[in-house]
């Protein structure tokens, strides 16, 4: 099922469990406005090359847009749009007062040079910069981009706008950027795997995780976890997967990463098949990286007892029915990983009120605003008879329901 199929189903399954009439349903899934830009810029030998942008703007009844800009080759419209309703139930469940957004280019920044990169950020910001805005959307990093991405778009649009820090966040410190925020989304993944554990009577400590993607969410997860007492047991990236079943050295492996750009070769673990990592044996696994990776395909095979959803949309609907026959308990994205978006509104609430917090403070309201988003999660978990996904679903699509109707915002 593609990423658009899967979220409308959870989005309905939501709205039945909710009782919302069908035209407040209907109001509330159709996006606010769908962007598409060409974006061509010449490379470094010259030649002149087009990549397709895109920004889907979903709801705004609870605040601003909000969410990521990623770029990567499978990005298209219907990813992107699935990821931007994510975003609005996301920022409801974490309870922050935005909406939700996500933009996109298709491309492999891999294979762009920093410059070809910078070209790309600034013409994509030319086309969108009217439509994005400190009180309308509000970008962040995602996939394949980072704070020197946003650092390019804070400048493209203050040419245009003036001075604005707070119409990006994820910004690099110098330019505003909230301490905290790289390490945000990994931190959270940790709080909400200690609140989901403490649960069912466990801690962090000597549990086995399986990490699938070791970029800033999968890195900041392990590391935060290795801290905590848990033994990460096997980890993957695009280069490859490793595993020892004694616990991996993280601190030794990050330093690996960094010098070879990825976790093939560390000499501190045994390689493993990249495409089993999935299905490893460990407590909890965390898959870190795109969506859709947890499927019909490999569901049965899954050992862990516990799935943290660190990337949006790993799990397909079909996977999701076959774990919760197995007992497997999924904490589900759009409250497992809103770590990142809840840094993100501790920065946009620094730069208007042009004051800085110390990274103490971002951590620990981080961790309330987590320890809140369970217990409201398994409050609706309670009230609709219903499992985790189900719990955040049915309390973010509420929340901004709400929200609709007391602006009158039905169509
Ligand atoms: N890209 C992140 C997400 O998917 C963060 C979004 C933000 O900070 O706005 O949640």
């Amino acid at each position: 099922m593609n990423a658009l199929a899967a979220t409308n189903r959870n989005f309905k399954l939501a709205a039945r469990l909710l009782g919302l009439d069908s035209k407040l349903e209907r109001s509330l899934l159709i996006p606010f406005r769908e962007i598409k830009v060409e974006c061509t810029i010449p490379k470094d030998d010259g030649t002149l090359v087009s990549y397709v942008g895109f920004r889907v703007q979903h709801d705004n009844s609870r605040g601003p847009m909000k969410g990521g800009i990623r770029y990567h080759p499978e990005v298209d419209p219907d990813e992107v749009n699935a990821l931007a309703q994510l975003m609005t139930w996301k920022t409801a469940v974490a309870n922050i007062p935005y909406g939700g957004a996500k933009g996109g280019i298709g491309c492999n920044p891999g294979e762009l040079s920093i410059s070809e990169q910078e070209r790309l950020t600034r013409v994509f910001t030319q086309k969108i910069h009217d439509l994005i805005g400190i009180h309308t959307d509000v970008p962040a990093p995602d996939m394949g981009t980072n704070p020197q991405t946003m650092a390019w778009i804070l400048d493209e649009y203050s040419k245009f706008h003036g001075h604005s820090p707070a119409v990006v966040t994820g910004k690099p410190i110098d330019l505003g950027g909230s301490l905290g925020r790289d390490a945000a989304t990994g931190r959270g993944v940790l709080f909400a795997t200690e609140a989901l554990l403490k649960e069912h009577g466990k801690s962090v400590e000597g549990q086995r995780f399986v990490i699938q993607g070791f970029g800033n969410v999968g890195s900041w997860a392990a590391q935060l976890i290795h801290e905590a007492g848990g033994k990460v047991v096997a980890v993957s990236d695009i280069s490859g997967a490793i595993r020892d079943k004694n616990g991996i050295d993280i601190p030794a492996l990050l330093k690996h990463v960094k010098e070879h750009k990825g976790v093939k070769g560390f000499g501190g673990a045994n390689a493993i098949e990249s495409n089993s990592i999935l299905t490893e044996d460990c407590d909890i696994l965390i898959p870190a990286a795109l969506g859709g990776v947890i499927n019909r395909e490999n569901a049965n095979d899954i050992k862990a007892k516990f799935i943290i959803e660190a990337a949006n949309h790993p799990t397909d609907p079909e996977a999701d029915e076959i774990l919760s026959k197995k007992g497997v308990v999924i904490l589900p994205d759009i409250f497992a990983n809103s770590g990142g978006v809840t840094v993100s509104y501790f920065e946009w609430v620094q730069n208007i009120q042009g004051f800085m917090w110390e990274e103490e403070k971002v951590n620990s309201e981080l961790k309330k605003y987590i320890q809140k988003g369970f217990k409201d999660v398994k409050e609706m978990c309670k009230t609709h008879n219903c499992d985790l996904r189900m719990g955040a679903f049915t309390l973010g699509v509420n929340r901004v329901a709400r929200a609709t109707v007391l602006r009158d915002q039905i169509w």
